[in-house]
């Protein structure tokens, strides 16, 4: 009985609390909704949650923002109890309550060293390929149509595609194209 009291006293400073920000002044304040909505765009979306990618700065100024406490995946591509639970158990639909209760973001311990001689402007728009189309920024050739949006592509670009000799984006969603 002694518990069941608790817990009601608690949700009520819960709600006690709630009545209270509610009657604050909106906007320009620390973990106002605009300020958190604005931060906290442009999460790679896998199962229920919303993941930041790499981008510790960016998961950190959403965290802030909205006041909500951040969860860091640190991972590396040999690590197979990593790509387990990111295969597994973080798309998982029972975590769909705790999405909006956290931040989230994955760290690819490896990527510096992987990374490491690539050309920077190449890097550069995969990143933001990667941000923009929710995480394929690559996209395969199928039969002269890009996989990515089906859009069927003149042959000159698909004969330089499978040259490989250079960069070719996509002409309508912009993904970076590999042939098939
Ligand atoms: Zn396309």
């Amino acid at each position: 009985m002694r518990s069941i009291a608790f817990v009601a006293a608690a949700s009520l400073a819960l709600v006690g609390c709630k009545k209270k920000d509610e009657a604050k002044p909106t906007g320009g304040g620390t973990g106002s909704q605009p300020a958190a909505t604005a931060a906290c765009k442009g999460g790679e979306v896998k199962g229920p949650i919303a993941w930041f990618e790499d981008d510790y700065p960016a998961a950190l100024a959403c965290a802030k923002a909205s006041g909500r406490p951040l969860v860091v995946d640190m991972w590396a591509p040999w690590c197979h109890t990593c790509l387990s639970m990111s295969a597994t158990v973080l798309v998982d639909a029972s975590l769909a309550p705790l999405a909006d209760r956290f931040v989230w973001v994955g760290l690819d311990t490896d990527r510096e060293t992987r990374t490491q001689g690539m050309d920077r402007n190449m890097l550069g728009l995969y990143e933001t390929l990667r941000k923009a189309k929710n995480g394929r920024a690559v996209a395969r050739l199928d039969r002269g149509n890009c996989l990515g949006c089906n859009v069927t592509l003149p042959t000159n670009m698909v004969s330089r595609v499978r040259q490989a000799d250079f960069l070719v984006q996509c002409p309508r969603c912009e993904r970076i194209l590999v042939a098939g």
